[in-house]
């Protein structure tokens, strides 16, 4: 697929590309193209909510279920105003590759509710989370499809979720999302963990491009579940995170991550904190760091923000937040680009042994977590750096060559019902 310069790129456009370069790449069929490109299951619900002054509101609810050939479907639950089919289709076609490429027994899958959760009241949050499960209860469940959160959703959804199931069984199912609070079968090391994989991924990609570690300098734009955890490891481990933004903007010049993350959670925003000055997003992407770190939405690094880019590598702990044609812009320039479903591998990762605790009952330290998760992302990341190497292409293009690979194997090796 191409797509004209003034055309805006949408987050289904980048996946379907990417597809079908991967396809391409593998010699494989237009048959294995048609069943690859094409999602398996698409719920969209109405979800109606009271609200706390009794105005009922209608909003757009979605569970995509992208791929169920490798195992139960997995992904995330996003509440923003923006989602759309399009978009909740594209990231579980993602959520499908990522599964494939650390080797999870998963398909892919994706879901969420068009609203702004910050307009919410906590009660208002909760009804419309139990509704939402309720609406798409017939289609998940431990062995069939496991949510997890994501943007704008949190562990107090995944319990709210839980609870719905639960009460709807007549028994607790721990095991129907991830993401829980501990108490409730949560896995320790689940909410670091995207964070602390994107942190794994910078190590690999700075020593590749032989930069040191240690006061190697990284700008965040996002600082939420995954941008903060991952500038709180990068910073243990000896980096320098020299800025961060969230939607309002962003700032450099704080004394540590942990104190700026005390200031957002007071004041809802990075900006303004003591001793900081304020700059852009799209002046936080062009600052001259080492390694550049996208953890907000989609479609961040484009055409028209790629050419100011000066970071040596670009870890993406976003899904999708770079565009094909953007894409290029930092291929040309020969930055190293740690694409998505590698780099952020780390959520899906833990959830996946959270949910095999919760199946055996029988849970982890903090310890064994750590070192499961660093065994299968770098498994990945050593099979993505061979691959690019064997194959002539970049990470990206290996990573995707390597998921879809095994998503289309599954395929032949089930074969077509009937
Ligand atoms: P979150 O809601 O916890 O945080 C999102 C952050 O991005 C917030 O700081 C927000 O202010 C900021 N943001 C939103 N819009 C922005 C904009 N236009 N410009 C700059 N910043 C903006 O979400 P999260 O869970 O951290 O997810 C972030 C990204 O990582 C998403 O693309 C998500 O799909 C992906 N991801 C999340 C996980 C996970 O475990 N949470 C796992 C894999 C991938």
């Amino acid at each position: 697929m191409t797509m004209a310069s003034s055309k805006k790129e949408s987050p289904l456009d980048t996946a379907l590309t990417q597809l079908r370069r991967a396809i391409d790449q593998l010699g494989l069929s237009e048959n294995d193209w048609n069943t690859l490109s094409t999602p398996r299951r698409i719920l969209e619900v109405a979800v109606p909510l009271r609200r706390d002054d009794d105005r009922v509101e209608m909003y757009k609810g979605y569970r995509v279920q992208y791929s169920t050939t490798r195992g139960p479907s997995k992904g995330g639950v996003r509440f923003h105003q923006d989602i759309d089919l399009d978009e909740t289709v594209a990231l579980a076609m993602l959520m499908t590759w990522k599964c494939a490429l650390t080797n999870l027994p998963y398909g892919g899958a994706k879901g969420g509710v068009a609203v702004n959760p910050s307009q919410l009241s906590e009660r208002e949050n909760e009804r419309l989370t139990r509704r939402y499960t309720s609406e798409i209860l017939p289609i998940i469940g431990p062995e069939r499809d496991i949510p997890a959160p994501d943007v704008g959703t949190d562990e107090r959804n995944m319990a709210w979720m839980m609870d719905t199931y639960s009460v709807n069984a007549g028994y607790s199912v721990p095991g129907v999302v991830t993401g829980k609070p501990i108490v409730l079968g949560g896995s320790l090391g689940r909410t670091s963990a995207t964070g602390d994989g994107v942190a794994i991924a910078v190590c690999e990609a700075l020593r590749q491009k032989k930069i040191a570690q240690d006061g190697a300098t990284v700008a965040i734009q996002g600082f939420g579940k995954v941008g903060y955890w991952a500038a709180l490891a990068l910073e243990k481990l000896g980096l320098k995170v020299v800025a961060v933004s969230d939607v309002k903007g962003g700032v450099t010049g704080f004394s540590s991550v942990e104190s700026l993350q005390k200031f957002a959670r007071e004041n809802g925003t990075v900006v303004g904190a003591p001793g900081t000055e304020t700059l852009t997003n799209t002046e936080l992407l062009h600052l001259p760091v080492d390694v550049l770190v996208p953890a907000a939405l989609a479609d961040s690094i484009t055409h028209s923000t790629a050419p100011g880019i000066k970071a040596k590598v670009v870890v993406e702990g976003a899904n999708a937040p770079t565009t094909p044609q953007g894409d290029q812009v930092l291929n040309d320039k020969g930055i190293l680009v740690v694409p998505d479903i590698l780099a952020n591998s780390g959520g899906v990762i833990v959830s996946y042994f959270e949910w095999v605790q919760d199946k055996q009952n029988f849970f982890w330290s903090a310890d064994e977590v750590k070192e499961n998760l660093n065994s299968i992302m770098m498994r990945a990341i050593n099979e993505v750096a061979e691959t690019s190497v064997s194959k002539k292409v970049t990470w990206r293009e290996a990573a995707n060559m390597i998921g879809v690979g095994r998503v289309a194997q599954a395929h032949r090796l089930r074969g077509l019902y009937p």
